[in-house]
């Protein structure tokens, strides 16, 4: 007899892989769907990883990790007020697998996790798959979407393990300010939670140093701090990531990187060494144009009629709100996508609350992206014209 577990039958295809598989019909789609960075891996980490496949390093690495890319972030780690060393890493299969292994790491079956929404959509399957119950804690479009205490607060019950930050977000952009972390991590510690913040869009910040709550009194002690080279580096296929966290999470999460993939790919980590020793002009260059093409579609978005949006504080979205429109992000995404070939992720994917929204990722060269906002521009204001033709005044 077939069959496959009811906890995977339920998770849904990812609807970010599905929007780009159907514009992959039209010739002149332009998309504004995937999230990551158009830039290839620069040369210099290239090589360096070729020159150690040719030196021997086709090996297992350690469970942990490489010892010499370990030695190497925690130093890195410590020169922007990180706590802790190579006792507090762990190296995984990119952020991805960070999320996984640390929801199977302190998760039991039906304990509760925190997402304040909008959020990575992939948070919700890493939850189930470690038997756990993904609240989602719907934000507010007028407060920028940042969580504070007195949102999360509500939801905390018995059950109620840990609570997931994403700073800068994926989707909205929206970075957490210093003032709304110190309440977080006041909260955290009063009720007793975990809290696992995903930094991935770290060093695509537009403005000021980053500020993690790993840094705030007695939080190293409760936080996880997810990373991984994949956006800061352009090196997603590369697929390596880290855990910075306590040692009583981290020496247990071990076990799991161990019995899941015995060790991260060695030339995937040797390519990360070579990103953190090497020149790091090719990265701040990439985090530059993202700030540059984020604060171009700001401008044009606020110009459109019926679209409302936040300035972005850091990552490459954008995330507009499109209800004087119409209510429907998914309706507004599949019409755009059929009428001018222009994908955009439809909001409801992102959780509770965010279904008047759409996701724009910056992940297309200037050219492109100016294109796409006349295309969008045209479309906004066909909607909006027939919108105010249903209007009784405009007869
Ligand atoms: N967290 C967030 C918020 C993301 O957007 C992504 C990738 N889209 C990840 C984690 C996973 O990144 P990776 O596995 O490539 O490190």
């Amino acid at each position: 007899m077939q069959k496959i577990s009811s906890c995977v039958r339920e998770l849904r295809f990812s609807v970010i892989r599905e929007m780009s598989m159907r514009a992959a019909q039209y010739d002149d789609a332009i998309t504004l769907g995937i999230g990551e960075p158009d830039m290839h891996t620069p040369q210099h980490i290239c090589q360096a990883a070729y020159q150690d496949a040719c030196a021997g390093h086709t090996h297992y690495a350690p469970s942990k990790g490489d010892p010499e890319l370990l030695q190497a972030l925690a130093t890195s780690l410590q020169t922007r007020n990180n706590p802790g060393g190579v006792e507090n890493l762990l190296i995984t299969h990119g952020a991805m697998h960070g999320l996984a292994a640390a929801m199977r790491t302190l998760l039991e079956v039906g304990d509760e996790v925190l997402l304040p929404a909008p959020h990575f959509p992939d948070y919700v399957p890493h939850v189930r798959l470690a038997g756990g119950r993904p609240i989602d804690v719907p934000l507010d479009f007028d407060s920028g979407f940042v969580p504070r205490a007195k949102d999360i607060e509500p939801h905390i019950t018995e059950r109620t393990r840990i609570l997931v930050l994403n700073s800068p977000n994926n989707p909205t952009g929206a970075v957490i300010p210093g003032d709304a972390l110190d309440e977080l991590a006041e909260l955290a510690k009063a009720r007793d939670l975990v809290v696992i913040s995903d930094e991935v869009y770290d060093r695509i910040l537009f403005d000021g140093e980053y500020q993690s709550i790993i840094t705030r009194p007695g939080m190293a002690e409760r936080t996880l701090v997810m990373n991984s080279f994949s956006k800061a580096y352009a090196m997603t296929g590369w697929r390596v990531g880290y855990v910075l966290g306590p040692t009583w999470i981290v020496e247990q999460m071990l076990k799991v990187v161990n019995y899941t993939l015995a060790s991260v790919n060695t030339l995937g980590q040797r390519a990360a060494l070579a990103a953190l020793q090497g020149d790091v002009a090719p990265f701040q260059d990439m985090a530059t144009e993202f700030a540059h093409r984020s604060a171009y579609v700001y401008e044009r978005l606020i110009e459109m009629p019926g679209i409302r949006v936040h300035k972005p504080g850091g990552s490459f979205y954008l995330f507009p709100s499109v209800a004087a429109l119409e209510a429907d992000g998914e309706r507004f995404a599949n019409q755009l996508l059929e009428e001018e070939h222009v994908v955009v992720i439809p909001g409801f994917s992102f959780g509770a609350g965010a279904e008047s929204c759409v996701r724009l990722a910056c992940t297309v060269d200037m050219q492109r992206l100016e294109e796409a906002m006349d295309r969008l521009e045209r479309f906004v204001h066909r909607l909006h014209g027939k919108q105010r033709g249903m209007l009784p005044e405009d007869g």
